[in-house]
């Protein structure tokens, strides 16, 4: 078995391709020594492979010599070994998984000093830039492969303080050997066991390290959220060290071939004069942009913009690097096609069709913008610019508003208090995850465009603002220009600007690039008609919003919120009434508000379908709660109020979702539906004699056997033709059922025949099928047991495939066997999933409905699934 591979291997496949062999930085590492024939720092990769072998039973057999054997090479290749004591070589160990993970593992840099190497480096260089790389390697090793948890930052602001000098670079060698003996007394005291010194053991610690990061709690949660499979393992790049700390002709920055946040062309980024690779992510100090490094070092700025230009075309994508200047001469460490915002998405695909360079094809350039992205520029943003009291870096766009807290556990608990949260930091760590991924929007008072809070922000479309330097966070408030801010006041972010304001600005609907139009336009010719896409709208208004994001139809309209407000003592009347004369008084009642309601949703929906589904929930939504109840019960009450209360005692159920709704409702109180599809039926009326064209589908919900449906289709459709003949009204009302229990799946055959169409309420479906109670799991083990694995994702938030997506094809394939022209879909929530909308176009379903905010997405992503199902492209990754 062969685990280590150097950047130059020779290869049968174009590294890039082998990530899950290489991970990603390892292939990419490859790519650029071997094919491109860039400046890389030569090094070698142990594969995921070892790392698997490792998770699996330990230590692999024999990649001690090949890594050895690898270590040899390096050696003769820059003319340094391990361990020598004049011309020591020092190498960097970090983790490189297939998909990246950032700050989610290990890294350690300057890996081979030691008491004696780092004399000699003193010796060849200069000892303030050997003890202080010395200073930085025990740290690391020792947080990262001996596991001492200490502030070691603290320990060296405090001898900072003592030598009296403020910037790192100014603190005299003396001080920082100092500062490592402070730092080795810790491991030891610590440990029991004094600073590894040699320079093998100091490496194959690393590589274990990095191995065993892969299974750390961060990475664990990180891969959960980001649903990246947990036995991939990572791969461990060892390259020999080049120094961005080494004077004032070093430095290091990361840069893009285009700018992340916008998509403007042009080489984009941050670096740091003096400084080594991880100050510049890590924020520690404020970075100057890419452009200033025309006037520092001027011929690295042309080469680096040449180098960027030469990824760009191979990769054909926007591409970041990580680069090191050493003495004048610029070394490329890392590079990958680079995250982007959703509007650079949505240009980038549009501009790299034009681009002869790249010339992507469309549904290549379909394939690039993933539905976050699109759910991107779908944000809201501020309706004025507010009156700035900070200003920082524009680093994820966006407006958010909500109560700052200091830290990510504040933040959490805010959040489950059900407060919107701005999580405010002088700057991010990987700990900090759980409290962004909370968060409405993040503030860093430090750090660049590239820091920590930055690229996570942006990758999770959250709106954020970094490097606000003149912002002073103090504990749990934060001043700036003699203004204090405390926890949970409320502030407001402006990713897009950069600005910091008092108090909550007003919100407004986000604005989509011009591109948006373009990318909706190109997957709805991949769609064309073999998937529509409607959306669930209970209002005129929805379904107008729903027809301008491009819904060609309501696949579910709720009546009952039209029970709800000023309407519900009607409903309560229907209720209450203990005669047949008082319960059709309040029926007619209400139909007379339906009515006008389902006129408004034709009118907007004029020509396309629209499916309504007559009441669902129980009754004793409509009813005093049970507190009102008991408060009632205990102060007693009178007269109407007294009945209400007795209605509330009578029609309370244990389990309501198990109970009396749905169907099992309209057939108890019997006037109900029939009340519904009379007023359904005069609002066709009243569209067709002012000249539309309303397409009606009538829905029964819950039901579990074809009996039922029959019994309420023969209701509905005397009201209808009633209705309709009486008006001489020609036209058609399709009804058709939901399935959303697994009997009514089971029996799909026998209620296909009395449908004209199903809709699979995956919602319901799903409680039913799990019997987990919609209302009460997610919040109580959902995150268990995602954490633990025992469930690979939320089942209401993606359809679970091999459980209620089985009932769905099941129920699809045979109820179309039965009924050749059922016409069939989905109005849960998965019809807005880009994953579940995977599966309904396998399942070859005619529509999904999702919420009006989601209908691009799911344009997106039906064109997607259409792609891959037809071999065009891969789109999935
Ligand atoms: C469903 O159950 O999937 C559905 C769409 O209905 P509701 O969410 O209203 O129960
Ligand atoms: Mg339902």
């Amino acid at each position: 078995m062969t685990y280590v591979f150097a950047f130059d291997h020779a290869h049968d496949r174009p590294p890039r391709e082998a990530k899950d062999l290489l991970g990603g930085k390892g292939a990419n590492l490859a790519e650029m020594t071997s094919v491109l024939k860039l400046p890389v720092p030569p090094g070698f990769t142990i594969s995921t492979e070892a790392c698997r072998a490792y998770v699996r039973s330990g230590w692999p057999d024999g990649l001690e010599d090949e890594i050895a054997q690898h270590v040899a090479e390096l050696e003769k290749h820059r003319g340094q070994t391990l361990g020598d004591r004049d011309d020591p070589l020092l190498v960097s160990v970090r983790s490189g998984a297939k998909f990246s993970m950032p700050g989610m593992m290990d890294t350690v840099l300057d890996l081979g000093l030691n008491d004696e190497t780092v004399a000699g480096l003193a010796q060849r260089t200069d000892p303030r830039f050997a003890y202080d790389s010395y200073r930085r390697f025990v740290m690391m090793y020792s947080r990262v492969v001996l596991g001492v948890a200490d502030d070691f930052e603290e320990r060296f602001e405090g001898a900072k303080a003592l030598a009296g000098v403020r910037d790192d670079a100014s603190v005299p060698p003396t001080v920082l050997q100092l500062v490592v003996n402070t730092y080795k007394d810790l491991v030891l005291e610590r440990t029991g066991k004094p600073f590894p010194q040699d320079p093998q053991e100091q490496l194959r610690g690393a590589v274990e390290a990095v191995f065993r990061s892969w299974s750390n709690p961060r990475a664990v949660a990180y891969r959960n959220r980001e649903h990246i499979a947990h036995d991939l393992g990572t791969a461990v790049n060892v390259q020999a060290m080049v120094f961005g700390n080494r004077d004032e002709r070093s430095g290091t920055g990361v840069a893009f071939t285009r700018e992340p946040a916008t998509g403007a062309s042009g080489a984009y980024g941050d670096f740091l004069v003096n400084a080594q690779g991880e100050d510049v992510v890590a924020g520690i100090r404020t970075t100057l942009p890419i452009s200033a490094l025309a006037d520092v070092f001027p011929t690295v700025h042309a080469e680096l913009v040449g180098y960027l230009d030469r990824l760009e075309e191979h990769y054909r994508d926007m591409c970041d690097v990580e680069f090191t200047i050493e003495q004048g001469k610029l070394w490329m460490l890392q590079t990958r096609v680079g995250k982007r915002s959703g509007a650079a998405a949505l240009r980038l695909a549009v501009a790299m069709t034009n681009d002869d360079r790249i010339a992507l094809s469309r549904t290549e350039a379909l394939a690039r913008v993933r539905p976050e992205h699109v759910d991107q520029v779908l944000h809201p943003r501020f309706e004025g610019a507010g009156d700035p009291i900070a200003k920082g870096l524009a680093a994820s766009p966006g407006g958010a508003v909500g109560n700052a807290y200091f830290t990510a556990d504040d933040a959490l608990a805010a959040s489950e208090r059900g407060e919107d949260v701005i999580l405010v930091r002088v700057e991010t760590s990987p700990d900090d995850v759980r409290g962004m991924q909370v968060s409405k929007g993040i503030l860093t008072t430090r750090g660049g465009l590239v820091s920590h809070a930055a690229v996570v922000a942006r990758g999770w479309g959250i709106p954020a603002v970094v490097g606000a330097e003149s912002i002073v966070i103090a504990g749990k408030n934060f001043s700036v220009d003699g203004l204090t801010v405390r926890e949970g006041q409320t502030i407001s972010i402006d990713g897009t600007t950069g600005t910091v304001m008092l108090g909550a600005l007003e919100l407004v609907d986000a604005s989509p690039p011009a591109e948006f139009d373009t990318i909706m336009e190109w997957a709805d010719e991949v769609r064309q008609d073999r998937i529509a896409i409607r959306a669930n709208a209970d209002t005129g208004p929805d379904a107008a919003r729903a027809r301008q994001w491009g819904a060609t139809g309501i696949g579910l309209c709720r009546t009952e919120h039209m029970f709800l407000g000023e309407r519900l003592p009607y409903v309560q009347k229907m209720i209450l009434a203990t005669d047949p004369e008082d319960e059709v008084a309040a029926l007619d009642a209400l139909a007379e508000l339906q009515r006008s309601d389902f006129v408004e949703i034709l009118e907007a929906m004029d020509g396309l379908p629209v499916t309504v589904r007559l009441l669902d929930p129980p009754l004793h939504e409509f009813l005093p709660g049970i507190e009102e109840i008991v408060a009632a019960e205990t102060k007693g009450v009178r007269g109407e109020e007294a009945k209400l209360v007795a209605a509330a005692r009578l029609w309370q159920e244990e389990n309501p979702m198990l109970g009396t709704r749905g169907v099992r409702l309209g057939i108890v109180k019997d006037g109900l539906y029939r009340m519904q599809a009379r007023a359904l039926a005069e609002a066709v009326v009243e569209r067709v004699i002012a000249g539309g064209s309303p397409t009606v589908e009538i829905m029964i919900p819950l039901v579990v056997d074809r009996a039922e449906l029959d019994l309420v289709r023969r209701w509905v459709s005397e009201e209808v033709d009633s209705v309709l003949g009486a008006a001489g009204v020609s036209g058609e009302i399709h009804i058709g059922t939901m399935i959303e229990t697994p009997r009514a799946a089971l029996l799909a055959s026998e209620i296909a025949k009395a449908a004209d169409f199903f809709s699979f309420g995956t919602n319901d479906l799903t409680q039913m099928t799990f019997g987990f109670s919609r209302d009460d799991v997610e919040g109580r083990m959902m995150s268990t047991y995602l954490e633990q694995s025992l469930l690979d994702r939320d089942p209401f938030d993606t359809i679970d495939r091999r459980g209620v997506g089985q009932l769905v094809r099941m129920g699809t394939e045979t109820g179309r066997a039965a009924n050749p022209n059922l016409l069939v879909g989905v109005c849960g929530e998965h019809g807005g999933d880009p994953e579940s909308i995977a599966l309904f176009v396998e399942l070859g379903l005619d529509y999904v409905s999702c919420s009006p905010f989601r209908v691009p997405v799911a344009r997106l992503a039906a064109a997607h699934a259409l792609l891959e199902a037809d071999g065009e492209t891969d789109v999935g990754a």
